[in-house]
């Protein structure tokens, strides 16, 4: 933990940019003060424990500091998180939605779940961890209202297809999708970035906000980010 007056901090949608010795990092303010979900820098500046997110281990920080326009996961927030592993960018999505958000974190393998569940979850009581297959979106517990943003990061050659299916039944209307293309699931003999305009093709109930190539935090990955417009 670092104690340090001279740290910089710009709070845009509870993302802080933390400038640390000339450089600029971002971080989450800790729900849990004390309590890390892996083995991430902390930072205390007048009482306050930040979690400095690192972009080479979370999509989405790696999104936001490849300028990311529109951060739609805010304070109060409700998101749907499909791919949630070991938890370790749904614990910095717990630090924005706030105890008045929730995050439905779905995760086929129980053996990761259970991670997920010991490590996070269990000190965060806005994180509802749900052991299934995004495949199959009716059989989610637990979720009993629409949703405000679905994220999707799941190693699956038809991805896309499953993210339809869950925005379909879970997302609000004009509500966000955050996916994440893996090139290298989908098909391993075309470029990805002629993979990527495939795959945002297929998603035609949605108005395409932005998309991202993540390199140089990750290769062969691009994050697109839609409006859901199911009656446009
Ligand atoms: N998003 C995580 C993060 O940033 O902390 C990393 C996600 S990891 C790349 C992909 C995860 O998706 C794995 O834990 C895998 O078990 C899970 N997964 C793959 N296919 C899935 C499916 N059909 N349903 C639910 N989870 C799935």
């Amino acid at each position: 933990m670092v104690e340090n007056q001279n740290i910089k901090l710009r709070d845009i949608d509870n993302i802080f940019y933390v400038k640390l010795n000339h450089e600029s990092k971002i971080a989450t303010k800790n729900l849990v003060p004390g309590i890390k979900a892996y083995k991430e820098k902390t930072i205390t500046i007048t009482n306050i424990e930040y979690r400095i997110w690192d972009p080479f281990r979370s999509k989405l920080a790696a999104a936001i500091l490849k300028k990311l326009e529109l951060i739609p996961i805010k304070k109060k927030s409700s998101v749907l998180y499909l791919g949630a592993s070991t938890g370790t960018t749904v614990s910095h999505i717990s630090d924005i939605v706030g105890t008045d958000g929730e995050i439905f974190a779905v995760e086929h393998s129980s053996r990761v779940a259970r991670e997920l569940v010991n490590r996070v979850a269990i000190h965060r009581s806005n994180i509802i961890p749900i052991v299934e297959d995004a495949r199959m979106p009716q059989n989610y517990f637990g979720i009993y209202k629409k949703i405000d943003v679905i994220y999707v990061d799941i190693a699956q050659q038809n991805q896309t297809e499953i993210a339809i299916n869950n925005c379909k039944m879970y997302l609000k209307d004009g509500g966000y999708l955050l996916l994440v293309i893996k090139a290298r699931s989908i098909n391993v003999s075309k470029k990805y970035k002629e993979i990527t305009e495939m795959e945002i093709k297929k998603l035609k109930c949605f108005s395409i906000i932005q998309k991202i190539d993540l390199y140089p935090y990750d290769k062969d990955h691009f994050i697109i980010l839609a409006k859901f417009l199911p009656h446009s």
